[in-house]
């Protein structure tokens, strides 16, 4: 068996190491150890990993480890199946984010009224978590400028192909930068997502982890 990787390994500040290891996070999860240095060299990737295995984590680390606190503007943008998903997600990214200060996370979903979300987006946010009909709904009102985005995520990204809103994410990433760098997590990558993500992925890297962790 291979010996557990550490996150002091990697490549990230003693800050963010920090944060981790209050966090109790020590040791890799699988798809961590493969994803991270992937997302750190700048390159598109797919990641595949049953639930809890930390992809959430993983992303978070990828997109933290080059937002620049003092450029207020929507850096990145994660895309989540959910509204409970995003919550968790947002969650997950500010007690990530604490390592490097202040870092303004806002989450976009449906089920509640725009005009507060619009106010939000008006003050601006480093991060933006989101549904992709809610999200679709700010592009084309112009409330939500993602022109600024550096790190597109895709987070389970199957399950929002089954709930059909796979129409809805060609729309959003035609409105992220071209310059973005794009990270599709998935339980699964069956051969139509494939097919279909190949458009909005620039040769991306595949990790795949089968076992448990
Ligand atoms: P996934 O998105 O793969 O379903 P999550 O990101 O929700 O999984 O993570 C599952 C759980 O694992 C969370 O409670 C998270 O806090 C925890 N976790 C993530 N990475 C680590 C780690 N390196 N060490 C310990 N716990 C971790
Ligand atoms: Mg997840």
């Amino acid at each position: 068996m291979q010996t557990a990787k550490r996150f002091s390994e990697l490549p990230l500040t003693k800050a963010m190491l920090d944060n981790l290891s209050n966090l109790g996070y020590l040791e890799m999860t699988e798809i961590q150890a493969a994803s991270i240095p992937v997302m750190l060299e700048q390159q598109d990737l797919i990641a595949q990993a049953k639930t809890g295995s930390g992809k959430t984590a993983a992303f978070g680390i990828g997109i933290l480890s080059k937002l620049n606190p003092s450029y207020f503007a929507t850096q990145a943008l994660v895309v989540c199946p959910t509204r409970e998903l995003a919550e968790q997600v947002s969650n997950e990214l500010r007690r990530l984010a604490r390592a490097i200060g202040n870092v303004k996370i806002l989450t976009l979903c449906g089920g509640t009224p725009m005009r507060p979300q619009i106010a939000s987006l008006e003050h601006g946010a480093h991060i933006v978590v989101g549904t992709p009909g809610r999200l679709l709904d700010h592009i084309g009102r112009n409330s939500l400028n993602l022109a600024t985005v550096q790190t597109l995520v895709l987070d389970e990204a199957d399950r929002m192909v089954d709930m059909g809103f796979f129409e809805d994410i060609v729309g959003i990433v035609a409105a992220c930068s071209p310059r973005r760098q794009t990270l599709l997590f998935s339980a699964t990558y069956p051969n139509d997502m494939r097919n279909a993500s190949a458009s909005f992925l620039r040769n991306p890297v595949e990790v795949k982890v089968e076992s448990q962790h």
